[in-house]
């Protein structure tokens, strides 16, 4: 059986960042993902925004790890060459509005997180399309926007790179034993032993604190649905645009992404099952909110609707280490603002989590800055005829929507965690983001993925067993 120091179950951007952290250190880790990909759950499906942390309550694991993932996401950004934009943020409001703007200042000068109030003309300097009857905003420097995914993605491949284990298809059913001797059973058959073990499955968090015998949790789960707009939409919004937060939370915002497109959502919308449906009533909402706000939302330009699921586990986060399961530590109800704090969640998982049972001994040569992979968009055509010289693949464009090229293909095939179905070669380079989602382009993704990994196109997958895309004849 393999052995490990840490075993970390579930690979969204929390387990992602954990892993990255502890492979600095000489431990063996195995990070348990029982998605065909890291950013399989809340990761991959989100607002994409650092949060600057004025919304989070004053004292909370919510407010402290806002503000410091914050401060640290922008450096990490680009150490991993994830795209990410400082864009600001606004929080409208009406003139009636303008105590509860003022109170949410107060909270973020108690999070210290710096903002401040501006009237209308200050407004349209940053945001020209705010709707009409908007006349405040607490305006945010520190906020901007991020691939939630690919931080996710760029996590691993440091981790793998540093020599972290990562096992994809590995849903986690069993965990027996106890600190120092731990056995984790997966649903293909395998097993580990380890000294140590992290829960940071997200969704199915209270199902693993279930099956190792640790404190019971009581999660509840709340769809958000987006609308995804074509690049084209890019020039009508340059800032993120929030209403005023409420009871279901920050509401719903109108902001560019970091890879160039905009997103209008989410709902909060209860939910059981894991359901990520998008339906009509939550497309309505979207509307009809947005209007208050933003006053050039075009539902034309729509390319693509999504929702992610955000797990809840009472009014903050909760990461623990378990008083009955000696060893074992938990992270649950890790909803927004869950991607801006991981990092700060990762560091003190690490330190207060793992470092009580495992010495913490620096590995020499451990890698920092992942190298940058240009794209054909941002290469001159000098650097486009240079690379075509030494690789004529990156003169076969495959996706043209996004020009995605053969060799970035191969490239995201060959990277430390490896893309080895169709999604995770869009997640990585954006073949079949863009305003054809894939019709042209996902046939020649298929025959690359195929003769890169030698296994025949009948078994190459959209996103996991069951997703197969083509199938044998007879
Ligand atoms: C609609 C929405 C909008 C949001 N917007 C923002 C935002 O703008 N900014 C922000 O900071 N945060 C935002 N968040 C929150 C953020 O997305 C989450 O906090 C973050 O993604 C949580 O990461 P995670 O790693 O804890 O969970 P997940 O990403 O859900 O990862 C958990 C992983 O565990 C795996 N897993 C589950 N069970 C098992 C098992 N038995 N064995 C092995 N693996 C398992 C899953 O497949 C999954 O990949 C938003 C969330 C939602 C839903």
């Amino acid at each position: 059986m393999e052995k490990y120091d840490v075993i970390i179950i579930g690979g969204g951007v929390v387990g992602a960042a954990v892993i990255d952290r502890l492979a600095k250190y000489e431990l063996r880790c195995l990070l348990l993902e029982a998605g065909s990909d890291v950013a399989y759950g809340s990761s991959r499906a989100n607002s994409g925004i650092i949060h600057a942390g004025y919304d989070a309550e004053t004292g909370t694991l919510k407010a402290r790890f806002n503000r410091e993932g914050n401060r640290a996401l922008w450096n990490i950004a680009r150490e991993l060459d994830v795209p990410h934009i400082k864009t600001g943020s606004l929080v409208v409001g009406t003139a009636e509005q303008l105590p509860m703007l003022q109170k949410l200042k107060a909270r973020g000068d108690l999070n210290g997180v710096v903002t401040e109030i501006i009237g209308r003309a200050e407004i349209l300097k940053k945001e020209r399309n705010v709707a009409d009857g908007i006349e405040y905003a607490l305006y945010a420097q520190e906020a901007g926007v991020i691939s939630p995914y690919k931080l996710t993605i760029g996590y691993a491949d440091r981790a793998v790179t540093n020599g972290a284990v990562i096992k994809l298809n590995s849903a986690v059913t069993a965990v027996f034993g106890r600190r120092g001797n731990f056995r984790v059973h997966c649903a293909d058959g395998a097993q580990y032993a380890a000294d140590t073990v992290v829960n940071a499955a997200g969704a199915g968090a209270a199902e693993i604190n279930r099956i190792a015998g640790a404190e019971p949790l009581t999660v509840t789960y709340q769809k958000g649905e987006y609308y995804v707009l074509d690049q084209t939409e890019r020039k009508n919004i340059s800032t993120i645009i929030f209403p005023l937060p409420n009871e279901f939370g920050k509401g719903i915002l109108a902001a560019p992404t970091a890879d160039g497109n905009v997103i209008y959502g989410p709902t909060a919308e209860p939910t059981v099952n894991g359901d990520t449906s998008v339906d009509a009533g939550g497309l309505d909402k979207i509307k009809k909110q947005l209007a208050v706000t933003y006053k050039t939302p075009d539902y034309r330009k729509s390319i693509r609707l999504y929702a992610g699921l955000r797990t809840i586990c009472g009014m903050d986060f909760v990461i623990e280490q378990s008083k009955l399961k000696d060893g074992f530590s938990y992270l649950a109800g890790i909803c927004s603002p869950g991607l801006t704090s991981a990092p700060a969640i990762a560091e003190y998982v690490v330190n207060e989590l793992v470092a009580p049972f495992k010495a913490l001994v620096p590995k020499k040569n451990c890698v920092t800055v992942m190298p940058k992979h240009k794209r054909l968009k941002e290469l001159t055509a000098a650097e486009i005829k240079e690379r075509v010289r030494a690789d004529e693949a990156w003169g076969r464009v495959i996706c043209r929507c996004e020009s995605v090229t053969e060799a970035e293909i191969v490239a995201a095939i060959r990277s430390p965690l490896s893309a080895v179905t169709v999604d995770a070669v869009k997640r990585r380079v954006r073949a079949g983001m863009g305003r054809c989602q894939g019709g042209f382009c996902m046939p020649r993704v298929l025959e690359i993925l195929a003769r890169e990994t030698g296994v025949p196109e009948t078994e190459i997958t959209k996103c996991g067993k069951g997703t197969e895309i083509v199938f044998p004849r007879g």
